[in-house]
């Protein structure tokens, strides 16, 4: 065995001693989407989920037209009839202002998004990962890295059998390369030294259901300004109609703003939908379920991507968009990126090429998103400033030509060659704003 846990000149062959080719912790977007993909192209793939399905995630719900061209590519049906649920683009409010601006037509990106709740979602994507020949445990906790036998790369990982409730007793499964796609704490990357970056943006969001008659909003509505009575809450909020008779209704707070970390998010909540017409029903009585919350790692905020035999995917590697706090397409595309690295590195056929392939994950990822993330960051430190969001607003706003260049912005959704005049000029601003 050599020092990176390849069989001495070769990593063509999978060692006796492995469990599977490789293994992915996590099975949310991003962990079944590098599954699905991994498996596609033959190799043998385990994942270990700690939860069973179906199970709740905290989430506003809500798909782009990104994480749809990303489902499609998965062969899953989005049929209005399964629950899926379309809509046209976003609704945005603020500044005394209301502007519906639809997903833009593109070759590239499918003109419509979805809502859909991560309680049927996330058990959809990982079932068609299964379908495509991946292994799902299910139950299953990772609790840390098999290092080898010089402890410094990752051959595997212990966990326990969570499903049965007595805690289970610690096995270890080994693969030639480990996916962390555990989510925003990723307690694997934490355990192989891998922390959170304090220099990029994190957000903070809540959410809740309630039965409401605007369930079947075919918008995804944005809220750019809070207010109770009139008075500036902090913070974005959404209305997501999930068209089964209830809204996904949330709101977020990024560390750039000033009342970051010291402010009640339910009490915010329920100041801001007070002030909301009564015949919308966001009222106590028809809140199903309580309001939870969780964090949003963004702009990668967890690096590097590769390291040891380890890749990080998704939230895991921080990888939500800082413009608009989506983070369901860039797990699962992160997942694919992913996939593919692997597949090529595995078919090397010495330990020093593929290394080589492992290590062009993280500059892919800075292909993919580099350049964006870096004028997201600028973009999340502006807007915690107050007045910049009432500038914006009312300034911005009433001006639907630059709305639709924001829309793109925010979106991250241009063709990658051509397109019109606002896509150019994301992609030149994306190209030339160095990655970091
Ligand atoms: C309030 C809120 C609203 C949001 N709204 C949106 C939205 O509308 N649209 C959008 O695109 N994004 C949204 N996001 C972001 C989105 O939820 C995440 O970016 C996305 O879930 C990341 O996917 P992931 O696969 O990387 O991680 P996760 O979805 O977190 O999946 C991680 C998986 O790993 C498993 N796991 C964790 N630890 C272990 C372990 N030790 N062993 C085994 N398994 C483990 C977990 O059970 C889980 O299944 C929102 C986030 C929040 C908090």
């Amino acid at each position: 065995m050599t020092q990176h846990g390849f069989p001495a000149g070769q990593s063509r062959a999978r060692r006796a001693s492995d469990d599977a080719d490789v293994i992915v912790v996590g099975a949310g977007p991003g962990g079944s989407s590098a599954a699905y993909h991994l498996a596609r192209a033959g190799l043998d793939v385990l994942v270990l989920e700690k939860s069973t399905f179906p199970r709740e995630k905290v989430c506003g719900d809500g798909l782009t037209p990104r994480a749809v061209k990303q489902l499609v590519g998965m062969g899953i049906a989005l049929e209005p009839a399964d629950g899926w649920f379309p809509n046209k683009g976003i609704r945005i409010i603020g500044g005394g202002v209301r502007i519906e601006l639809d997903w833009p037509d593109l070759s590239s990106y499918p003109g419509f998004g979805l809502v859909r709740t991560r309680r049927g979602f996330d058990e959809i994507v990982a079932r068609a990962a299964q379908r495509a020949g991946a292994r799902l445990a299910e139950g299953v906790t990772v609790t840390g890295p098999v290092l080898d036998d010089s402890a410094q790369r990752i051959v595997g990982v212990t966990a326990r059998d969570t499903a049965t409730g007595d805690g289970g007793a610690e096995r270890s499964y080994r693969a030639r390369l480990v996916v962390a796609a555990d989510g925003n704490s990723s307690r694997l990357s934490l355990a192989m030294g891998l922390r959170k970056r304090d220099d990029r943006p994190l957000g903070v969001a809540i959410r809740t259901y309630y039965t409401s008659p605007r369930h079947d909003d075919d918008y995804l509505e944005t809220w750019l300004e809070l207010r109770d009575s009139g008075a500036l809450l902090p913070g974005y909020g959404w209305i997501f109609g999930v068209g089964d008779g209830t809204s996904n209704v949330g709101l977020g707070l990024l560390n750039t703003s000033a009342s970051f970390g010291h402010i009640d998010y339910r009490e915010m909540l329920r100041r801001w939908l007070a002030s909301m017409p009564a015949e919308w029903g966001f009222a106590e009585e028809n809140r199903l379920g309580p309001v939870r919350g969780a964090a949003l790692p963004m702009g990668f905020n967890r690096t590097p991507h590769y390291t040891r035999g380890l890749l990080l995917v998704g939230d895991a590697g921080g990888m939500v968009n800082p413009f608009n706090g989506e983070g369901i397409s860039c797990a699962m595309e992160s997942g694919e990126i992913a996939a593919q690295v692997i597949i090529q590195a595995l078919a090397r056929p010495d330990r020093a090429s593929a290394e080589l392939a492992l290590r062009g994950y993280p500059q892919a990822l800075k292909d993919a998103y580099g350049g964006y993330y870096t004028l997201g960051r600028k973009f999340v430190g502006a807007i915690g400033h107050p007045w910049f969001m009432q500038f914006a607003t009312r300034h911005g706003l009433p001006r639907p030509a630059l709305m639709r260049f924001t829309m793109k912005l925010l979106a991250n959704l241009t063709e990658p060659r051509g397109g019109d005049a606002a896509d150019r000029v994301i992609n030149a601003l994306s190209r030339i704003t160095p990655a970091a």
